[in-house]
């Protein structure tokens, strides 16, 4: 799914592409896609697109006096259309005219349907209310230096509310990158691997955009070739060579080098564990 370098790279293209022109139409093209009644799609037509944005995962449009939201969530993606696109393909979310190219397309690939869109007011928090800080913050800062969450960590790096940006693929690399066991808790942690998680989360945030800045066009269904462990389970580990594992967990996979991360340990897959019993 797009996570920070995505998303904050997708909005500077759509920013450097269309701000300053004025958005002619937004089209709903997804019963439900559309989380708010008002103020009206109707309403955008003929605003000035004055800046792109990112919060959290959130693509930000600011319209003077409106403000529009896009969540691509898992599969949800951009396409940068040609001018007075039509078509309404499988998964069509939104689409958006502007008075120059390009149209925006929001499409979901695959079968889930969770990608939305909010049309608010400019002071209107929305979704974004929820959101914790941002990696780069001071505040996000004091959290992993001083926190002390019970938690696993690949949970709270994960967790919106706690920190705004990062998902599956980021949070394992970032753990692989600072050495430590995606299920160990914050408030485990001592003051030395505390920094090392602080700089894996902005490092790695970092050089994923520094590679999602190289994209031209919209966003496409393929992401994350340029992850480091995510999803390369049973391929040596970038840093030691020692086998990538990967355990299940939360309805989803989370790859590890036992070697770099768990002092060689083999982490429990809980749902098989509960299987077993
Ligand atoms: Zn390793």
């Amino acid at each position: 799914m797009p996570e920070l370098p995505e998303i904050q790279a997708l909005a500077e293209r759509i920013d450097a592409a269309l701000s300053g022109a004025t958005l002619t139409r937004a089209e709903p093209l997804a019963f439900s896609a559309l989380k708010t009644v008002s103020p009206s799609v109707e309403e955008l037509g003929g605003k000035g697109l004055r800046s792109v944005g990112r919060r959290g995962k959130f693509l930000v449009m600011d319209l003077g006096n409106l403000r529009l939201l896009v969540h691509l969530s898992q599969a949800g993606r951009v396409i940068f259309e040609a001018a007075g696109a039509t078509s309404r393909p499988k998964g069509a979310v939104a689409r958006f005219h502007f008075e120059r190219e390009p149209t925006l397309l929001i499409k979901e690939f695959g079968t889930e349907r969770k990608a939305g869109w909010w049309v608010m007011s400019a002071g209107e928090e929305g979704p974004v209310a929820k959101l914790g800080p941002d990696p780069f913050s001071q505040e996000f800062a004091q959290v992993i230096l001083d926190g002390d969450d019970p938690g696993r960590l690949h949970s709270l790096l994960r967790d919106q509310r706690r920190v705004a940006g990062v998902g599956r693929g980021y949070s394992d690399d970032i753990l692989h990158r600072a050495k430590v066991s995606p299920y160990r808790s914050l408030a485990s942690l001592d003051g030395q691997e505390r920094a090392r998680l602080l700089d894996a989360v902005r490092s790695v945030l970092t050089d994923g955009l520094e590679v999602e800045r190289r994209r031209t066009g919209g966003l496409p269904p393929k992401l994350g070739d340029h992850w480091i462990v995510h999803g390369r389970a049973g391929t040596p580990c970038p840093a030691c060579r020692a086998d990538l594992r990967r355990v299940s967990y939360e309805s989803h996979e989370v790859t590890y080098c036992p070697a770099c991360q768990t002092g060689g340990r083999i982490l429990a897959d809980r749902r098989l564990s509960r299987l077993l019993k």
